[in-house]
């Protein structure tokens, strides 16, 4: 028999010798190496400059062209000093990836010499061919013009290839009609809609010193690791990203022994070997650890600007994947790789404040006295609870649908967890007497050697969608594989109409003569009143919240991406963003066209491949197996045996399902209707139900044929072997 590439590929892993990879340097001596930092640019820059960059960065407004002709000048000396011969435009369109186009130096002179060049429009504007980038009809291809242009705010690095270093420069990318294709202008705009409320908020309250408030981010990275070699032989991994067959291993994750384990070595030396990149990169990755599930791992960098922070995780993606493929591994962004497996989320915590207020979701040690932080807060709890569904709705993609509700993240009902103390301050608010905060307590060990330990006001709740964690909100439904723009691009969006909300109310009761306390109170009062539905502390996965958040709390159930995505085209959201400024009703509803789009692709791709698998890979083992099963059941009566036909009888029967169920989706796939909405649809209530048909077939033969057959890599391989 011959020797099955599974085999093979287990032999080569367990012979692979370990990568080796340079020791890194000092910290000082990486940190932000490669990135065109503030620090670089004051000592490359002329004073003046300088400053006024400085200016545009901290406290925005336009950029003076004389200054980008000096900038663009100082940048291209920085980087070509250090071996760049090309400079990109980096940009974020509509696909959750990363997009470059790269420009050389040089200029060509008419004595056929060449110099390097590069100049203050350059820098300042792109002009990639926008025509392949997913517009969602915003423009036909005969007006493909797209521009790019640069983000101030977000600085300029080095990327190096093995044969060759990058300039990268951070841009919005924009239509030739000036409409935003990409994810970064709706989160410049919405930080900037934000800021002007919360400005305005500050400013009734008192306050007469006002920096400009921007939004923070710091995204929790959760991914998988395995042997490349696995990932060669199997199509879905290669295509999807996902399984899309394999039966459960004996052993999963029920023995928690993986979480928080031992890192392995080879992944020590991964992680290593990335966050020297990354340090080089001016990204400050922080934590790292095993996740619940075997082979799950988690990495997570100190919170930044939410815009540099959106561009540092994606290169942190982009990291993650190139290093691993150098080490003989493939990184899984999935959500959901491996049925019955822990999914990767992306937890995003998100919080907001300035230089002179500090961090405006700060409660200090008697949230009940801190007026400023109440109203903030409040004004977080009514934003997600008039737009729950519009969360949801930017969470929305094929493969975090497989992830959510699933008993391990949180469910698709969006409610907000505050915490024990703050909880009950805000149910005080609403009781209408506010009359204390619950104290911080310090907790003894019982071992007179050890310390006391504060103890956090509230626990945590790992059941909840979205969930206040003691200075900042965590979004925690947001999938693994996501950019954060779109998440936070909602999130500071319902947090500036709330703000405004909320001031509104604000200023007629003062106008109507009531002390600032007393009016505060009143809008709070009327905040829970309307909104305090959304609040809730207890298991998100149990049945009864399911029944309870939709019957009694009026709370939206939108479980998969079919129902969710529709919620962009509702007309309180299209007036939601277009009275923020954020997106215009046609860029708005570009972004379903463009979601609902790639909903459907993902997911018709996998049915494809299901089909291909289920033919050409499992159907073909299967008959072999059978024809060894039925060839041993004649050869023992022929020698006048009583052999048992049980195996036999189940694999045929289950092969025969597999090929009825791979019969239906192939007829599913041809009648895919026309219209989007019902598209949506068949996708979600068809072809999904009838590939995990096929799926449940396969992964019953897997543990019935001979394992020396069976020509995909198992989940116990992929799993546990490194
Ligand atoms: P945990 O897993 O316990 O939630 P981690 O340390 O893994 O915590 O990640 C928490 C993330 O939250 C980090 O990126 C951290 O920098 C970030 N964070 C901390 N404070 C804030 C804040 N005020 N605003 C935004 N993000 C924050
Ligand atoms: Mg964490």
């Amino acid at each position: 028999m011959p020797i099955t590439q599974r085999f093979q590929a287990i032999q080569a892993i367990l012979n692979r010798p370990a990568p080796v990879v340079a020791r890194p340097g000092s910290l000082q001596a990486l940190w932000a190496s490669d990135v065109f930092s503030l620090a670089a640019m004051k000592s490359a820059l002329p004073k003046g400059v300088f400053k006024s960059l400085q200016r545009t960065i901290v406290q925005g407004g336009k950029l003076d062209t004389s200054v980008a002709d000096v900038v663009a000048q100082a940048m291209k000396d920085w980087a070509t000093g250090r071996g760049a011969l090309y400079y990109a435009h980096v940009f974020y369109p509509l696909t959750n990836l990363t997009a470059e186009k790269h420009d050389g130096f040089i200029s060509p002179q008419g004595d056929g010499c060449v110099i390097s060049e590069f100049t203050g429009k350059l820098l300042v504007q792109g002009e990639p061919d926008g025509s392949s980038f997913p517009n969602g009809g915003i423009r036909s291809t005969f007006e493909a013009r797209g521009y790019t242009a640069w983000d101030v705010t977000s600085p300029a690095y080095l990327m190096h290839t093995p044969n060759g270093v990058t300039l990268c420069i951070p841009t919005v990318f924009v239509s030739w009609t000036g409409e935003a294709l990409d994810k970064k202008t709706p989160l410049l705009r919405s930080n900037a809609a934000m800021n002007q409320q919360a400005q305005r908020l500050l400013g009734l309250l008192g306050e007469t010193e006002i920096a400009p408030v921007n939004s923070s981010c710091g995204a929790e990275q959760e991914y998988f690791l395995i042997d490349s070699e696995f990932t060669a032989l199997r199509p879905d991994l290669m295509l999807a990203g996902r399984t899309l067959f394999g039966a459960p291993s004996a052993k999963g994750q029920q023995f928690d022994d993986h979480y928080f384990g031992a890192i392995p070595e080879r992944v020590q030396v991964f992680m290593q070997d990335v966050e020297d990149q990354l340090y080089r990169l001016g990204i400050p990755a922080k934590t790292r650890h095993n996740e619940v599930a075997p082979g799950q791992f988690e990495i997570a960098p100190f919170y930044e600007a939410a815009n540099v922070a959106t561009d540092h995780q994606q290169l942190i993606m982009t990291v993650l994947k190139a290093t691993a493929k150098r080490h003989g591994l493939t990184c899984l962004l999935h959500e959901k790789p491996f049925a019955g497996v822990n999914g990767s989320g992306k937890h995003v915590n998100w919080s907001i404040g300035n230089s002179t207020q500090g961090n405006l979701l700060d409660p200090g040690s008697t949230p009940h006295e801190n007026l400023q932080f109440l109203l903030f807060c409040g004004a977080v709890i009514r934003g997600v609870h008039q737009y729950g569904p519009l969360m949801r709705a930017a969470i929305a993609t094929a493969s975090n649908d497989h992830r959510l509700g699933a008993n391990e993240a949180p469910p698709a009902i969006i409610s907000v967890y505050l915490g024990s103390q703050l909880e009950d301050v805000f149910s005080q608010i609403r009781s209408g007497r506010l009359e204390g905060s619950a104290k911080a307590a310090l907790m003894s060990l019982g071992v007179d050697t050890l310390p006391d330990l504060n103890k956090d006001p509230g626990d945590r709740n790992r059941t909840s969608p979205f969930a206040f964690t003691g200075n900042r909100f965590e979004f925690r439904a947001v999938g693994s594989g996501q950019s954060v723009a779109g998440p936070l691009v909602v999130l500071n969006t319902i947090l500036a109409d709330s703000i405004a909300w909320i001031s509104n109310q604000l200023e007629d009761q003062l106008r109507s003569g009531a002390p600032l306390e007393e009016a505060a109170f009143n809008v709070l009062k009327r905040t829970m009143d309307e909104h305090g539905a959304v609040v809730f502390g207890g298991d998100g996965y149990s049945d009864e919240w399911h029944r309870m958040a939709v019957e009694e709390r009026g709370l939206e159930n939108l479980r998969t991406s079919a129902d969710a995505l529709p919620v962009l085209q509702r007309p309180e959201i299209r007036s939601l963003f277009e009275r923020t400024g954020v997106l215009s009703a046609i860029e708005l509803e570009s972004r379903f066209d463009v979601y609902s789009e790639q909903y459907i692709l993902a997911v018709e791709v996998e049915a494809k491949l299901v089909l291909q698998m289920a033919r050409t890979l499992i159907y073909p083992a299967v008959s072999a197996a059978l024809s060894q099963l039925v060839g041993s059941i004649q050869s023992q009566e022929s020698l006048g045996f009583a052999p048992d036909r049980t195996i036999a009888c189940q694999v045929s029967d289950l092969n025969e399902q597999l090929l009825m169920h791979a019969a239906f989706l192939s007829q599913a796939l041809t009648e895919a209707p026309h219209d989007v909405h019902q598209h949506l649809r068949h996708c979600s209530d068809t072809l999904l139900p009838l590939m995990a048909a096929v799926r449940s077939a396969a992964d019953a033969l897997e543990s019935l044929v001979d394992d020396a057959l069976w020509p995909l890599p198992t989940y116990q391989e992929m799993l546990f072997i490194r």
